[in-house]
């Protein structure tokens, strides 16, 4: 029942979004259909099309001036953040992998599309030199750095541990947390005090799926990198914390990162009963990055449509 008193149910276009609205019904409660890409993917060719905040996110100067490095930042999450961080103010280069150019220009004429310069650095981070190189090749870009955005990741669900191989095991690692480790050192080299670095983790490192058991082994060393590395450096004035998505509709559900009948499903287990779009994580790693979040060192921020954490 509604009257006068009682706000009209909400749609999802862009009025709809930035205003009062209810997160139930904000976004379109979606059934994918059944799909599949080679991994990486590409956003340009997932159905439906996820909202990575090209018509939606607004910015308010809050990285004004800032210069981030984003990883996984042509599609998905790490696209979503790209353009927020834009329409912040900053300058932003981001990282992929060579088959996703398609992605990466869009975003790249997003991001330039605010005034910013876009650095494109595409790359294997498994590559041991590309991922140690990658922070100054963004420095050479962008004439410096104070944002870092671990965010790629490699994500395939497997059914039984028999089945899931050590080749597999070891690619998830070395994407997911080994890259982690050696971006972020590289990086270490060029972040002033006042930087932030912010860490892609998930749900699946508290809530572990049967079928995605390397993948979720890496986001629980994740959160413990991120806060044993927080409390290293904050004392040099570098905060570090994480993002813990939860199930968001990007192109790597449809690479393997699910079975594919549990497409039409994703994510309506959740409090909210529906999937997440990529751009309702980007005001976590706004917020995160900006020195408005001074006090906040070494957290786990969830954005997972509601779901038990610790
Ligand atoms: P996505 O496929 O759009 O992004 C992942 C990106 O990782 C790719 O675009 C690719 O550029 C990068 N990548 C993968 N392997 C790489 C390699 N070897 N070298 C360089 N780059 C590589 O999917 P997304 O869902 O936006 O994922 C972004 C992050 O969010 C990942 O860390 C993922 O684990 C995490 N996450 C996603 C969800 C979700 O439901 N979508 C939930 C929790 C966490
Ligand atoms: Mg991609």
């Amino acid at each position: 029942m509604t009257n006068e008193n009682t706000p009209a149910p909400v749609g999802r276009d862009r009025e709809d979004q930035l205003s009062f609205g209810n997160p139930v019904t904000q976004f379109e409660s979606m059934s994918a259909p059944e799909q599949h890409q080679e991994e990486p993917g590409l956003d340009v060719e997932l159905t439906p099309f996820p909202d990575r905040g090209e018509e939606s996110y607004r910015g308010t100067g809050r990285l004004k001036g800032r210069r981030a490095l984003v990883t996984g930042g042509d599609s998905g999450i790490g696209a979503a953040v790209a353009i927020a961080f834009a329409r912040e103010g900053a300058d932003v280069a981001i990282t992929y992998l060579p088959q996703e150019e398609r992605d990466a220009q869009e975003i790249k004429r997003l991001i330039e599309a605010e005034g910013r310069t876009a650095v494109l650095v595409p790359g294997d981070l498994t590559d041991r030199e590309f991922s140690r190189t990658l922070p100054g090749k963004a420095v050479a870009g962008l004439g410096g750095l104070d944002i870092l955005v671990n965010n790629a990741g490699k994500q395939i669900s497997v059914p039984s541990l028999q089945e899931l191989t050590d080749e597999q095991v070891e690619e998830t690692f070395d994407v997911n947390i080994l890259a982690m480790f050696r971006v972020t050192r590289a990086a270490l080299e060029h972040l002033p005090a006042g930087s932030s670095i912010i860490n892609t983790t998930s749900v699946q490192a508290y809530s572990p799926s049967g079928h995605l058991l390397d993948y979720a082994t890496t986001k629980g060393a994740i959160n413990a990198f991120t806060k044993g590395l927080a409390e290293q450096l904050a004392p040099k004035g570098v905060r570090v914390n994480a993002v813990a998505p939860g199930p968001i509709w990007s192109v790597l559900q449809v690479t393997d990162g699910q079975p594919k009948e549990k497409l039409p499903k994703f994510g309506k287990d959740t409090w909210l009963g529906r999937a997440g779009q990529p751009v309702e994580l980007a005001p976590a790693y706004v917020f995160l990055a900006s020195s408005e979040s001074s006090y906040v060192v070494g957290e786990t921020l969830n954005v997972n449509g509601g779901q038990q954490t610790p």
